[in-house]
This record gives structure tokens, sequence and C-alpha cells, in this order.
């Protein structure tokens, strides 16, 4: 299969033949998404922002421009963002008094705004998101979609009256995250990040790693508690009950809406092109008419029967008509686009009352009653969404392979693998399994308690963790 034999390739097929993303925009690392993918995109934010909103979130929008005082409060923050921010630094020739950034991610735009409106413990917590694109400088190799220069995200910032409620919130943030992952059928494994390698201000980081056909983990969602320190830097603070004055305590997510596009693709679709899950398929359902001389017109007055129909069960339905293209042309065309479900209406079809159901990820075919083709389609919906959860999983699972001496550990990485290892905990031994292995430590599981079979696998001493090695986009 071309997707895992050569991924690079296939991929940007796809992102062109399916109208997801225009590459060859002139400036590196941007792009235009095109109507299909970026249709996808916002159904994609819509199951987020429902969610969001469901708890207790409140949608904002805040300026792209950052100052760079702002910027420069938290050192941790600025140590971490400045080598690839983008600077604004002039109005036509006139150079500005300060200099301003592009936001990488908008703690340093939202916060002193969070200082002017935080006041007394009744106003917390304060969760607020919004959809927007940012701006980071990528040194390495830019890749449509999964790194880009420019890129779509969601972010949500809160703030807290203490850490236990902070951390109350990280767990509803990775509730909340893994909920729509799920709904898209997607596999991944729930990290936390090492020490040095967390959020820049963060007091601890948590990511979502999807496995990728070309073995590097593609992160597509994180979650960070902030603790005080921004508070701090940026002076937010609130009137506690016995009139005391206290720092927030807050937390960060952020919801890669362009890398998550780029998941479902990489592990959903396959050699005909996209497979959709059908909750964000723009086009659910298409309906082909088979037409022959003669008999065409009962045919095509059945197909709008037949569309009228599913149109009105609720279902985002297509009747493709166009004269000049075959049926077999038509199959192909929308297999590539993912579109979950074809319906076939041929003479036959007309003359029984009934429809030909095909469904893109198992191409089997059904025949069933015209009455029938509502409650039919839905529930392949969920057997099509069932097959791709269950498929990937399987596909993750074979990616992790265990790593027991360090000698295997870059022959694991090189086969595009993601390899488990236990771990001492110290640097040391981080440094070499990263020198040895050419991959990052991503950081051991939350999602499921893993503990050491063996020790160490660099110094052979007692192993603390298990913790999982890949390379990364
Ligand atoms: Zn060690």
């Amino acid at each position: 299969m071309k997707k895992f034999e050569n991924f690079s390739q296939w991929f940007d097929e796809i992102l062109f033949n399916a109208d997801i993303l225009d590459n060859r925009y002139p400036v590196k690392g941007f792009a235009v998404y095109k109507t299909w993918g970026f249709k996808i995109i916002k159904r994609i934010l819509q199951i987020l922002e429902e969610k969001l909103d469901e708890t207790g979130h409140i949608p904002m929008l805040f300026p792209v421009v950052i100052p760079e005082d702002a910027f420069a409060k938290e050192s941790e923050h600025i140590k971490g963002f400045s080598s690839e921010v983008f600077w604004v630094t002039h109005a036509g020739d006139r150079e500005l008094d300060r200099r301003l950034l592009l936001r990488p991610t908008s703690e340093t735009a939202m916060y002193p705004m969070f200082s002017l409106w935080i006041r007394s413990h009744a106003g917390l917590p304060l969760k607020v998101y919004q959809s927007v694109a940012v701006y980071r400088y990528e040194t390495k190799a830019t890749r449509p979609l999964l790194r880009m220069r420019e890129f779509l995200w969601n972010e949500a910032h809160t703030a807290h009256k203490n850490w236990e409620d902070a951390e109350r919130q990280v767990k509803e943030a990775i509730e909340i995250y893994d909920g729509v992952f799920k709904r898209l059928g997607l596999s991944y494994l729930i990290i936390m990040r090492p020490d040095f390698d967390k959020f820049a201000g963060a007091v601890y980081s948590i990511a979502f790693d999807a496995w990728n056909p070309d073995g590097r983990v593609n992160q597509i969602g994180t979650v960070h508690n902030l603790g005080e320190n921004f508070a701090r830097a940026f002076e937010i603070t609130y009137e506690d009950l016995d009139g005391s004055h206290k720092y927030v305590v807050q937390t960060c997510y952020g919801f890669g809406v362009s890398r998550v596009l780029a998941a479902i693709i990489a592990q959903h679709s396959d050699d005909h092109g996209l497979i959709l899950p059908p909750e964000v398929a723009p086009i659910q359902v298409v309906i082909v008419p088979i037409v022959y001389k003669g008999v065409a017109e009962d045919v095509e007055a059945y197909a709008r029967e037949v569309y009228e129909i599913i149109r009105r069960g609720g279902l985002r339905v297509h009747l493709d008509d166009t004269p000049d293209k075959t049926p077999g042309e038509k199959y192909y065309y929308w297999e590539m686009f993912g579109v979950p479900v074809r319906v076939e209406v041929g003479p036959r079809d007309q003359r029984e009352r009934k429809v030909t159901i095909v469904d893109r990820l198992s191409f089997r075919r059904r025949v069933v009653e015209l009455g029938e083709v509502v409650e039919t389609i839905k529930g392949l919906f969920n057997e099509i969404i069932e097959g791709l959860r269950e498929r990937s999983e399987r596909t993750l699972k074979e990616f992790i392979k265990d790593v027991s001496d360090a000698s295997a550990l870059t022959k694991i990485i090189e086969d595009k693998k993601i390899a488990r290892v236990s771990w001492c905990e110290s640097i040391e031994c981080a440094e070499k399994i990263r020198e040895i292995s050419g991959g990052e430590i991503r950081g051991y599981r939350i999602d499921v308690e893993e503990k050491p079979k063996g020790p160490c696998v660099i110094c052979g001493r007692e192993a603390k963790k298990v913790i999982y090695v890949a390379k990364a986009y």
C-alpha cells in the first residue's frame, strides 16, 4: 500500500486531488485551505465548540498582534518562543515605537486583559476560548497541515481560585478533547510530557500523540497546567471571601485543528482517496443514477425522489446527475472525496422501488427498500465510524514496539515505529536515548497505567517510568 510505503507522496496527492489544501502559495509554510478541506475543518470546530460551550467556556476573539513588553513578561515563555515569532516592526516606512509580534499562542494576548477583568472570587472560574490562526516560524522542514508556519487551532484559557480547581479543569479538558477525537475515530496516546520538553511557562504539559503512517507522532492536542506562573507575571489576582488577595491558578489547552484534519486523512484514508467520518463529511451521501438510453427519464425522476427522501431524513446528500460522466467515473470521483455512502439508482431499482447502497469503508453492496433507505444509511454511519476507530486502534498497537536493549532502539525508529522503553528518569539517560534513537522522548502515558517490566534501557539501574520514543511533527 502506498500510504505506508510513501506517506509523503500519498498525503500530498490526497490533499491536492480531494481539494483539501493547495500548498503552492508563494510563502513557505503558508497554504490555502480549499473548499472541501475547509468545510471539514468547520465541522470539526463545530463539534469542539459545542462541547466547550456546554462546559461553561465562552467564545471571544483577541487581536493577532501582541506588544513585545507583554510577550516578555513570563521569562520561560519568552525563552521558549522567541526564536520562532514573526515581528511587526514597521508601519509604512516608519519604525514602530514598540515592536509587535504575531501571536504564536495567546497567553500574552489574553492575560493582560484577564488581570483587568478578574476582581473577585465570584468571577471565577473564567473559561475563554477562540478558534484562530497562530504563527510560528518553524525551522524544521514544513509539511502541509502537519507543520506549517500559519496553522489553525482552538485555544482555551482558564483562571481558577486554586490548584485543585485547576486540576479539575485539566481533567475536564482531557475529557473534552478525548470525546471529540473519539467521535472522529482517531487513536492516540495521552502522554505526560517530560519536564525538559513541557510548554514554555507551564508546570506540566499533557499531549495527545496520534499515530501517523510514517511512524512520526502527530501532536493533535495539548493541555497545560500553568500554576501561578503567568498570574504572577501578569498580576492576575482576585479578592477571596476573607478579603485577602490571591493569585489565580491557570490552565490552557490547544486543539490543533489543521493537525486533526491531517490525522483524519492519515489514519483513515486509503489508496482510493479520503475516507471521512460521516459526522464531518461535507457530503454524507452521493446518489449516482445509472441511466441507459430509453429508460433515462424514469430513472432520473426516481433518483430525484430518492434524493428528497434522504434530504428530508436530515442527511447531507448530493445527486450527481452530471451528464458526461459514466457511473464508474462518478464512483471513482466521490471515493476520492471520501463520501461515506453511495446510493446507486438503476432501472431495476426504479422498477422495484429499491436502491443499492455501498459504503466507502467496506465497499459492500446492499439492496434495500426505498422506505428503509434513511434508517439503513444512519446505521451504516455508525458501522463506518466504529470500523474506522477499531482499525485505527489496531494500527496504533502495531506501531508500538517494546525495546529492552539500547542497540535495538535505533532500528525501531528507523523502521518507522514508536518505541516503548523503561527509563530511570535521569537526564543523562534521556539524552542518550535521544542520541541513539534519533527520536524524541514523548513521555509516559496517563490514559493507561504502565509499570516498567525491566531496568532502564540505558544504564541498567531501576526504571521509574515506561516512556515512548518517536520522531514527531
Ligand atoms: Zn538510566
